[in-house]
Parts: C-alpha cells; sequence; structure tokens
C-alpha cells in the first residue's frame, strides 16, 4: 500500500520558502517518492521547479536558488491518478487572465471526467490525465468571475471525492480540506510566518508549532507577509470520512492528525489487539517498521513473561526502485527485505504483528521465514480488519482480486498463509482508539462500503455533495 500524495504550504514575512519547503517535503516524503516539487511566488512572478524522484535527488542548490518568494507550496507525489510521467508530477502551474495558480493535491476525485469533459468543451486545454489539473482549471475560470474565497467555494461545490491542497494564486497561499476530511491536513506556526501540511512532522522539521488541523470543508488564507491566516468553513460537515488507515499505517508516528499521536493510536490499537484476540507466546515481535508500536502497545498490555523483542531484520536499502511486477518477484522482495533473528525465535512460540495484510504474500513468506528460523508456534496479529475491497480516495493498494480478503474467512487466509493463529481487530477498536464513531470513518476498503458515490460500489451514507447553498462562507 502507498500513501498519494504529501502537500505542504508555507508564507513568512521576508524569508524565502524554498528551502523550508524543501525540508518539508523531506519529512513527507513516505507520503510519495515519484516526484517532488516546489511553487513560489515573489510579488512579481511565480517559479516552479517539479521534478521526478527522491526530494534529495529532484532539487540541487541551484533549483532551490531560484526559487524567489516567501509565499510557495510543496508536492510529493506517489502516482495513482494520471499517468507516471512527468506531466502529472506537482505542483501543477498555470498562468491566466487574473495571475498565476500552483496546486498540490492528495487524495483522490472521482468526478474527475465529467468536470473534465465540460471544461473541454468550454475550451480549457488540459496537458495532464490527472484530476489535480482539472481542479487548477475549474478554479483559474471561477477566479476570473469571483474572489478568491468564493472561487474556491464554488469549485468545492462542483469536484466530488477526497482532497486536501494547498494553493497558490499569486502570492497567496491557501489550504483546503475536502468537506468529508478523508485525507489530513494541518496548520503551524513559525517564528516568522504559518505553515500548512499534510502531516504535523513536517511543522515539526521546521522548528514550527503544531496550531491545529484544517476542518473538514475549510479554506484556510495564509496572510501573505506571515502575520497571521484567514479562515471560512464554505462546507458544513455533520459526518466525516478520514481515512482510518493514516493512523494504522500511512501516516509518520510521530505526527498529530486529528489531535491525536499517531503513535500513542498505534500501541492503542496494539493493546486492544492484545484485548480482543490475545494469546501467550515466549515472545512478540513487529513486522519492521509498521508493526512496532503495535507490538509494543500489544506487549505491554499482555502479563508478565510475555517478552517484546525485535525479531526480524529489515533491509533498509531495498526501496521502490526494487521492481516485483510478478508474483514470482514479490516473493523475493520478502526474502531480500527482511531477515529473522535466530536467537530470538528458535525454539520459541512467536507472535508477529503487523498493521495489514493485502496480498497475503508478505504474510505467508514470514510465517515460512520464521519457521525456518526455529519457531514452534507462528501466530500473526494484525492491527486491522481484513483489506476486503479497493481505496478509490487515493491510495495505491491492489485490485479486489488481487485482496486475499475479498474472497476468503479469517480461517481460509491462516490456512493460506500456514499461520498457527490468525486475528485481526475490529471496526470498534479502531473507531475507540481514534475516539470517534465508526459513523465518521472511511471504512471503504474493510467492508466494502464508501462514504463517496462511487460507480458500481456500494455506500455507507446519503453523502451530500458540497453545495454552495450550504455553506456558512465569511463572505
Ligand atoms: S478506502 Fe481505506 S485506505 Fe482508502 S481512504 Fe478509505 S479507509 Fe483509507
Amino acid at each position: 500500500m502507498h500513501e498519494k500524495c504529501g502537500v505542504v504550504g508555507i508564507s513568512t514575512a521576508d524569508r524565502d520558502v524554498a528551502r523550508p519547503l524543501y525540508y518539508s517535503l523531506y519529512a513527507l516524503q513516505h507520503r510519495g517518492q515519484e516526484s517532488a516539487g516546489i511553487v513560489t511566488h515573489d510579488g512579481f512572478q511565480q517559479y516552479e521547479h517539479v521534478e521526478m524522484g527522491l526530494v534529495g535527488d529532484a532539487f540541487d542548490e541551484g533549483d532551490l536558488d531560484s526559487l524567489n518568494g516567501s509565499n510557495g507550496i510543496g508536492h510529493v507525489r506517489y502516482p495513482t491518478s494520471g499517468s507516471v510521467n512527468n506531466c502529472c508530477a506537482q505542483p501543477f502551474s498555470v498562468s491566466f487572465k487574473s495571475g498565476s495558480l500552483g496546486l498540490a493535491h492528495n487524495g483522490n476525485l472521482i468526478n474527475t471526467d465529467e468536470i473534465r469533459e465540460e471544461l473541454a468543451a468550454l475550451g480549457h486545454a488540459f496537458t495532464s490525465d490527472g484530476d489535480t489539473e482539472v481542479i487548477a482549471h475549474d478554479l483559474a475560470r471561477n477566479l476570473l468571475e469571483e474572489d478568491l474565497v468564493r472561487a474556491v467555494k464554488r469549485t468545492m461545490s462542483r469536484i466530488h471525492g477526497s482532497y486536501s491542497l494547498t494553493i497558490t494564486h499569486d502570492e497567496t497561499v491557501l489550504g483546503v480540506r475536502d468537506p468529508q476530511g478523508n485525507r489530513p491536513l494541518c496548520i503551524g506556526e513559525l517564528d516568522d510566518g504559518y505553515v500548512l501540511a499534510s502531516e504535523s512532522a513536517a511543522i515539526d522539521t521546521l522548528d514550527g508549532e503544531l496550531v491545529r488541523d484544517v476542518r473538514p470543508g475549510e479554506l484556510v488564507v495564509l496572510h501573505d507577509d506571515g502575520s497571521g491566516f484567514d479562515t471560512y468553513q464554505l462546507v458544513e460537515t455533520e459526518q466525516t470520512a478520514h481515512c482510518f488507515f493514516e493512523h494504522v499505517y500511512f501516516a509518520r508516528p510521530d505526527s498529530v492528525i486529528d489531535d491525536e499521536l499517531v503513535y500513542e493510536v498505534r500501541r492503542d490499537l496494539g493493546g486492544a489487539l492484545w484485548e480482543e484476540s490475545g494469546i501467550e507466546t515466549d515472545v512478540v515481535m513487529p513486522v519492521p517498521d509498521s508493526g512496532r508500536a503495535f507490538a509494543s502497545g500489544y506487549a505491554d498490555a499482555a502479563p508478565e513473561g510475555v517478552d517484546f523483542a525485535e525479531g526480524l531484520m529489515k533491509n533498509r536499502y531495498v526501496g521502490r526502485t526494487f521492481i516485483m511486477p510478478t508474483q514470482d518477484e514479490r516473493e523475493r522482495a520478502v526474502r531480500l527485505k527482511l531477515n529473522p533473528i535466530k536467537s530470538t525465535v528458535e525454539g520459541k512460540t512467536v507472535t508477529v504483528i503487523d498493521d495489514s495484510i493485502v496480498r497475503g504474500t508478505t504474510s505467508s513468506q514470514l510465517v515460512e521465514l520464521l519457521y525456518e528460523a526455529g519457531a514452534e508456534e507462528v501466530h500473526v496479529r494484525i492491527g486491522a480488519p481484513p483489506i476486503v475491497a479497493p481505496c478509490y480516495m487515493g491510495i495505491d493498494m491492489a485490485s479486489r482480486e488481487e485482496l486475499i480478503a475479498a474472497d476468503k474467512s479469517v480461517d481460509e487466509i491462516r490456512e493460506e498463509i500456514k499461520a498457527d493463529s490468525l486475528s485481526y481487530l475490529s471496526i470498534g477498536a479502531i473507531a475507540d482508539a481514534l475516539g470517534t464513531s465508526d459513523s465518521n470513518l472511511c471504512l471503504g476498503c474493510v467492508t466494502g462500503e464508501y462514504p463517496y458515490d462511487i460507480e458500481g460500489e456500494q455506500t455507507d451514507r446519503e453523502v451530500e455533495r458540497p453545495a454552495v447553498g450550504h455553506s456558512s462562507a465569511d463572505d
């Protein structure tokens, strides 16, 4: 599974923002490794640099020096909508009659084709097949007739799906979160300005202070002199659809999302996993790195005598450059990535804890590795419910056919991965750990019922399209 993108936006009093944006993108690198980009504005002109590759490879000193201005946005991308090439890398930037726009998007729209066709019929020419360009064109068109806030509001009434956006309109930086708040976005304060970022870890990197999350349906406009920000609740929302997998897997453990430190949520989920399906074994171990906080919470909740230990070592140099399009190659990748520590495992009963099972390939390889290393029993505990359906909201998961839980019971999965026992966490435990009701979460991939109206799929609610008439914007 891959998160789709990370976004950031910064306004300072008079300091160039290229470097702070660059450091923020480093902090958000886990959210996208395909391309990285920055757009800045110095009050006269817009500057941009967008490259394929990791943040460290996409920019050199000269690139950063050429990005002038104390206002700007940045983006890291893992593509799930639009082609894998640099025409879809972001931020997307465009100049038009009433100024210049830069747009960075995390999420996925589900009515892009409809809006693209409509705008194309009105003469808009598109250079990519991504949804960000569609938002940019729609916003540019609205800005010809409306002020900034009304234009954003009108665009929000037309686009449907998940989005956290950072935008530059000339030297003004703004951030918007979709009315269901599916993807995260937060506000931070710097000594000399303000920052918007997908995760608070980016704010920490800049020695800033987290102010709060951007609310679902809210527009935040940073003052271009770094002195503050204005907010506009453009769409009121009664029911949110936060992606619970942000807390379970995607976000950095040191980030705070919806007032919860992700690391502590994962530890709580581990504790809940013990409460729901704990089994006394000699040793509890995480699948590194994602299972670590779960395993520590699980071991802490277990009676004394259950050891928490690192039993699997990860090869950190097998990254996304390892090409593994076939099942056979994916199986090999597990052996390249993980190696058991024999002394932790040999002659022991073992509980191994991970955050999720997607195809099942990693889990069955892991169980096999642990038996080969001398484990007497291998029990698998998963800190999320079974993934039974794909994600349409911007997570690169797998197709329904590839998901092991789409057509297999937990018992059948246990047999396939050859574990002594297998348990997943319940949806109720996830909602409890997040301090919310399950009706305020997106659970599409674990229930097959989505918070958005997706063709051919069931919805878990009557989703109201954000409408201008339902807003309480400060206009
Ligand atoms: S379907 Fe799953 S991964 Fe996608 S947004 Fe919803 S909870 Fe997150």
